[in-house]
């Protein structure tokens, strides 16, 4: 029997895990310096708390969960996504009493059961951002736009374009939606089947539809700005200030009403190049009234979702990947009494930062240093009984095959000297 890894899942092996622990870092160092610091929830929770948050109704609950029976009988679903369990977090920690306003980041695997293509996965990768308190301002999704397009910069994304829009409040999505729902029945016979049903299940959706020949029906529909209370107006108009403020570039696209039912007002999605049909890299949007849903206090909330899979999948393909630091030092050592003084000398460059490979058994000296040129290591240090005696190790520079004699204490220094970055 031959065991494969499961449709729709992958390994992420090297060199790529070096990229992705790049970005990743990159993202805990912007994300801090916005003074968000990081949750770890757990990767499975109640299915009700999915099915009441996301919405029973939408494709992500309705079709792509992982859900099972637990052995007292309960539901469990793996998470499709971290904002209802960041939610929950809040709720059942009591954070509403931290001061000021709550910012998590995670991130984390993530399972829908989607059909899998380039760039969408059934375990795919999220990193992700959440802010929770008591303020709605616009400042502070332009913030959280802001931060996001910080760590796009810093981790090597370029051309990535921000669109943004506002889907209303409970006060005025309503009526739109009922206004949407009137104006879809009467062309409904030139929709295809997905947007025929969605007419009543939830109309919002069709706008996402990407069909060509439901293109031109749509652009005919009412559009939601027209529709939107002052509130909601106002606000919508101060998160563009906000973002002009931060010289941030936007498109407003009237279509971008996200596939999950819990968002309200501000909704923003970055698409990045090299992805084909699957270009969305990053979703997010303000959910005001998502924690009171799930039985905590009134509580405003905004954050985002970024694809790391797509990021990085991006990052590759434009050749912005960055260069893998690779292996600095292969201890070369022959003969039994080299062996006690290399195993210590590996720690102790291990110990200053360096990274090390030493051979569990004796090798030929031809056959190790053939090696440590395969394995791509910068230097190969070589250590003979002769050097044991005398105290000095040869340090060889496998690019070009130079060699140096030095001291431990000479090497370390001479090592750090010419450390790669
Ligand atoms: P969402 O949680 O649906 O708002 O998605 C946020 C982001 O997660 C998207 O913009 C994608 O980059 C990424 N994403 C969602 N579903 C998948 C998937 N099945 N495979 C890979 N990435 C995904």
């Amino acid at each position: 029997m031959k065991f494969q890894a499961i449709k729709g899942t992958r390994d992420i092996l090297p060199p790529d895990s070096t990229l992705w622990n790049q970005v990743e870092q990159t993202a805990r160092e912007v994300f801090a310096s916005y003074n968000f610091n990081e949750i770890r929830p757990p990767i499975f929770e109640q299915t009700e708390l999915f099915a009441r948050s996301i919405g029973a109704e939408t494709d992500v609950v309705a079709k792509e969960m992982y859900t099972f029976e637990d052995r007292d009988d309960s539901s469990i679903s793996l998470r499709p996504e971290a904002t209802a369990s960041v939610c929950r977090a809040y709720i059942e920690h009591g954070m509403q009493t931290l001061p000021g306003n709550v910012k998590l980041h995670y991130m984390g695997p993530m399972f829908r059961r989607e059909r899998p293509q380039k760039g969408r996965y059934r375990q795919f990768y999220q990193i992700g951002a959440e802010v929770l308190g008591q303020s709605d301002a616009p400042a502070i999704d332009a913030e959280v736009i802001e931060m996001l397009l910080a760590f796009f910069e810093k981790a090597g994304l370029a051309n990535a374009t921000l669109s943004v829009n506002s889907i209303g409040d409970k006060n005025c999505r309503p009526q739109y939606i009922e206004l949407l729902r009137a104006e879809l029945q009467k062309v409904k016979a030139q929709l295809g089947p997905d947007s025929q049903r969605r007419i009543e299940t939830n109309p919002l959706r069709v706008l996402d539809s990407k069909l060509p020949e439901e293109q031109a029906i749509i652009e005919n529909l009412p559009r939601i700005a027209d529709h939107l209370c002052d509130s909601c107006r106002t606000h919508f108009a101060k998160l563009q200030d906000e973002l002009k403020l931060r010289g941030i570039l936007y498109e407003i696209n009237w279509r971008l009403v996200r596939g999950l039912d819990y968002y309200t007002r501000t909704t923003f999605e970055i698409v990045a190049p090299g992805l084909g049909s699957q270009n969305a890299v990053c979703g997010g949007g303000r959910y005001d009234g998502l924690v009171e849903l799930l039985g905590g206090p009134p509580t405003k909330g905004i954050g985002f979702a970024i694809g790391t899979d797509r990021l990085i999948l991006s990052l590759q393909e434009t050749g912005k990947a960055a260069a893998k630091k690779g292996l600095d030092v292969y201890v070369a050592w022959m003969g039994e009494k080299s062996y006690a003084p290399a195993v210590k000398l590996a720690r102790k460059l291990r110990d200053s930062g360096f990274a090390v490979e030493l051979p569990p058994e004796e090798m030929k000296f031809k056959k190790s240093l053939g090696l440590a040129d395969k394995l791509g290591a910068r230097y190969a240090l070589i250590i003979g009984e002769d050097e044991v005696a005398s105290g000095q190790l040869t340090l060889k520079h496998l690019a070009d095959g130079r060699q140096q004699k030095y001291s431990e204490a000479g090497l370390l220094e001479h090592l750090r000297e010419t450390r790669q970055t």
